[in-house]
């Protein structure tokens, strides 16, 4: 789409000290929210107030500043060429993600060597950015369950690959890839005995979890722990044989809602462990192991400063570029769609409040600026697609696009047992205020707490409730 100005101008326009600060009234601010989606791509820009910086210039409002150099020609143009829907908006281009993640489940080049202990990510991030595309992933089931078989340690949970020392996170990536697949053949290659065992040698006496026994504890620990013991429907008691129970825990929750409320820094935010910076990916770890510990209503409530929350997540969307960054004065980035963007349905349902994010701006940068020409999506442009970034774009676009709620009532036949709360989601139907998105531009529906296709989370449990022992 023409723009009626010259993307260098328009930057320089929003960068210039001059044009920094304005006042912002209440008609600007109702103006901005409401009728833009009709508007071209140049005339949506134009009514963006500039970004409130001072004027101190460093080596990080430089490279901001470059950042925004480089963004603007996608949200003002279109330099991919892609067709464009009916809001002037590139279309998701499907069937080059498609294309791209299939390339990405075949053979990896020399230089993929140091990411062999990364391997069930890669898998991951494969299954579910294919299933946000609408493919059926069932093909693969045998192939997972056999990977995963030899990459389960003798004494639980998952490394990379045959051999390697289990992990945490890789053992996340694993129950999730197998949960995405599904079948008997891909639960029952899942020992839950050994499981549990090995989640009870990270829990830890302050109540959060290590990622290796031995090895450094934060919040990504926490959060892979509570899926998998969701996911899997395991014990909450501690095994015997737990460290922790020699201080006197006895099951897996003790202590974790304080840990977790320990992580809120003073901006609001959530970090990887008490005392660190605040970071977009740790703040979904964070929400996500409190709304598997209860309805977030009460966790999120009971463990968290809501409103200082609420206002380190706002600020996390960048302006104009209405992406996400991950942290303070950082750039925006593509994965953020998902580790900010998929926080809201999660403190939407907690503060009992819709509208508290602008979903039509993450739509924008996801699908004008996010996209790579030649399948994948990205980072920001410039940088190279890749699964991990293909993913969670996808999955923000999902919570975009789409209206996840929490539904006390529902439960989809998982019974009365431990950790349900994640079970009690539902998809409201698509997002209808104003979009720049058709409905041929939709992904599928992403479970809002387990990253997972829609109904995959509750086979899983569901299967594993009939088991009487593990
Ligand atoms: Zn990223």
């Amino acid at each position: 789409m023409a723009s009626s100005q010259a993307p260098s101008s328009r930057s320089g326009e929003i960068t210039s000290p001059g044009n920094r600060v304005e006042q912002i009234s209440d008609s600007d601010f109702e103006e901005e929210l409401n009728g833009t989606a009709m508007l071209d791509n140049a005339e949506y820009l134009s009514r963006i107030t500039p970004p409130l910086r001072d004027m101190l210039e460093t080596g990080t409002s430089q490279v901001q500043d470059e950042t925004l150099e480089a963004i603007l020609p996608f949200l003002e143009g279109n330099p991919n060429d892609f067709d464009l829907n009916s809001q002037g908006i590139p279309k998701l281009q499907r069937k080059k993600h498609v294309a791209f993640l299939e390339r990405a489940l075949g053979y990896y080049p020399p230089q993929f060597a140091a990411m062999d202990a990364a391997r069930p990510w890669l898998l991951y991030w494969t299954l579910q950015g294919l299933t946000a595309l609408g493919e059926d992933v069932s093909q693969y089931q045998e192939r997972v369950a056999d990977n995963f078989s030899a990459a389960q340690h003798p004494m639980g949970g998952y490394g990379g690959g045959h051999g390697q020392l289990p992990h945490l996170a890789a053992t996340y990536a694993a129950v999730l890839s197998l949960v995405i697949v599904g079948g008997t053949e891909a639960y029952d290659s899942i020992n839950r005995k050994s499981m549990w065992q090995y989640l009870g040698q990270m829990k830890q006496l302050d109540g959060g979890f290590t990622m290796s026994p031995g090895g450094e504890e934060d919040i990504r620990g926490a959060f892979c722990a509570v899926v998998i013991l969701s996911l899997l429907n395991l014990p909450l008691d501690l095994p015997p044989d737990s460290p922790a129970r020699a201080h006197g825990l006895s099951s897996f929750m003790d202590n974790l809602g304080d840990w977790v409320s320990r992580c809120q820094t003073f901006e609001g935010g959530i970090s990887a462990a008490p005392g660190n910076e605040a970071h977009g990916a740790y703040a979904f770890c964070g929400l996500g192991c409190l709304s598997v510990m209860g309805p977030p209503q009460e966790t999120l409530n009971k463990y968290l400063d809501m409103p200082l929350l609420i206002h380190w997540l706002s600020s996390r969307q960048c302006s104009p570029e209405g992406g996400y960054n991950g942290r303070t004065n950082k750039l925006v980035d593509g994965c953020y769609s998902h580790w900010v963007g998929s926080c809201w349905a999660l403190v939407e349902a907690a503060a009992g409040k819709k509208g508290l994010w602008n979903r039509n701006a993450l739509g924008r940068y996801i699908l004008s600026a996010a996209q790579f020409k030649k399948g994948g999506l990205l980072d920001k442009p410039g940088k190279r697609p890749d699964a991990y970034h293909t993913c969670y774009n996808l999955a923000g676009l999902s919570a975009v696009q789409r209206i996840y709620i929490f539904d006390e009532g529902r439960q989809r036949g998982v019974g009365n047992g431990d950790l349900v709360a994640p079970f009690h989601w539902k998809e409201d139907g698509l997002y209808d205020g104003d979009k720049v998105w058709d409905n041929d531009d939709v992904v599928d529906r992403v479970h809002p707490v387990f990253v997972v296709p829609w109904g995959k989370a509750e086979d899983c449990r569901l299967y594993f409730e009939r088991k009487e022992c593990l």
